[in-house]
């Protein structure tokens, strides 16, 4: 009810003030109320992601993410240029590299020390999953009658390219109250994985709209997309709350978004009032888009882990350009995730081939033997006993690495 009511009144402001309102959490929500499994696994896949791993993982720093964008128009101004395209990809690439031209004047000199270079580039995917050449752009008109909300990953709107290789950027008529949502790492490879956005938020050209017309509508979703949560954690948590957090310590906990016009210090909605107060300029709060300017170095660590786990197919996708690697690449690039878990257990293998996985307890003992595809398979252990177990991952029979982790 509590939560109901906090949706009906963000829903009211959102029409009245035209402030900013994301649906992640609300299409997590669901995802998690018709995935059981998923939401059994969720508090494990979230320790994984916040904790900062010392292992060695795969080798490449900055990680090229490729794009596609489906256009779902019902009008000329709808149907967007490729020019507001273009003007979309450059904001992220500003903004995951650090390198927004107004992060200086934004970001109050007492948070520089926490701003992070994400170390993500985005490209317009060149080739398609069969290796003919695209733009990485489509189009398709839709009748007035489309729900974009509801179908813009459905055959009557424009299904996903494979979600494990690209980053799908869906762009239509997105209604009140929301500017747009993207999926969290819990719902990799699933058909409706990645961004959907109203086509008036995207980009700073064209049909984008002020005050979401400086891109970042985008680039705060995408950041739910490599696992980042709001700053005040799930919505309608209290301070204190297990779901009051972010799982960032260089993020202040808070109890409610900013919406604009805050000054620093801004300790208004901040758990534990402090001299530098809250941090309402990280791209995952709510204000508009030329108030918002950094990620965090504990933000970053999320989004290694996630490209190092549940999103780690991205890595060898391929689909901007061919990948060079080593085969001490390969090797190292295969991560076991989450650990410790009590749950399951998944192994990213970005830029090597890993088709079976033996499970071995403490004794040396085979206690379990799996075949899999890649990191959106998931290794059920809840039945195994806690403690350490080793594990052996071949293809086709030849071994590849051993890696150990901890049942809880
Ligand atoms: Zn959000």
């Amino acid at each position: 009810m509590k939560k109901y009511l906090l949706f009906l009144a963000v829903l009211l402001i959102a029409n009245v003030n035209g402030q900013r309102f994301c649906g992640t959490d609300q299409k997590m929500n669901e995802f998690f109320a018709n995935n059981p499994n998923a939401l059994a696994k969720k508090q494990d896949l979230r320790n994984y992601l916040t904790t900062k791993n010392t292992t060695a993982k795969n080798t490449q720093t900055v990680v090229t993410i490729p794009v596609v964008v489906h256009v779902l128009y019902k009008n000329a101004a709808q149907n967007i240029s490729d020019a507001q395209i273009a003007s979309q990809i450059a904001v992220l690439n500003a903004d995951f590299r650090k390198l927004n031209s107004d992060y200086s004047s934004v970001v109050p000199d007492a948070f520089k020390p926490f701003a992070a270079d994400m170390e993500l580039v985005f490209c317009m995917a060149t080739k398609k999953s069969d290796g003919s050449s695209t733009t990485g752009i489509e189009r398709k008109s839709v009748a007035t009658s489309f729900s974009f909300p509801n179908n813009y990953y459905q055959s009557s709107g424009l299904v996903a390219w494979d979600p494990t290789k690209y980053l799908n950027i869906w762009v239509g008529d997105m209604p009140n109250p929301y500017l747009g949502w993207a999926y969290l790492p819990d719902a990799a490879g699933y058909a409706f994985d990645g961004l959907a956005i109203g086509y008036n938020y995207f980009g700073t050209t064209g049909a984008a709209q002020y005050p979401y017309n400086g891109g970042r509508t985008a680039t705060h979703e995408i950041g739910h997309y490599f696992g980042l949560l709001h700053p005040w954690g799930e919505d309608g948590s209290a301070c204190g709350t297990a779901d009051n957090d972010d799982g960032c310590a260089d993020t202040p906990a808070i109890s409610d978004a900013h919406y604009g016009g805050n000054v620093f210090p801004d300790n208004a909605y901040t758990c534990v009032p402090s001299a530098n107060g809250a941090m309402f300029m990280n791209f995952m709060d709510y204000v508009t888009d030329t108030e918002m300017a950094l990620f965090t170095n504990d933000q970053k660590t999320i989004k290694t882990n996630t490209m190092n786990g549940p999103r780690a197919s991205l890595l060898n996708s391929n689909a901007c350009s061919f990948l060079s690697v080593n085969n001490i690449e390969k090797v190292n690039s295969i991560n076991l995730f989450p650990n410790p878990t009590t749950q399951y257990i998944s192994i990213a293998s970005p830029l090597a081939k890993i088709n079976e996985v033996e499970i071995f307890n403490a004794e040396g003992r085979l206690v379990k033997k799996a075949t899999i595809n890649n990191e959106t398979d998931k290794i059920d252990v809840r039945d195994f006993a806690t403690g350490v177990y080793y594990v052996r991952t071949y293809n086709n029979k030849e071994f590849v690495k051993s890696m150990k982790f901890i049942k809880k």
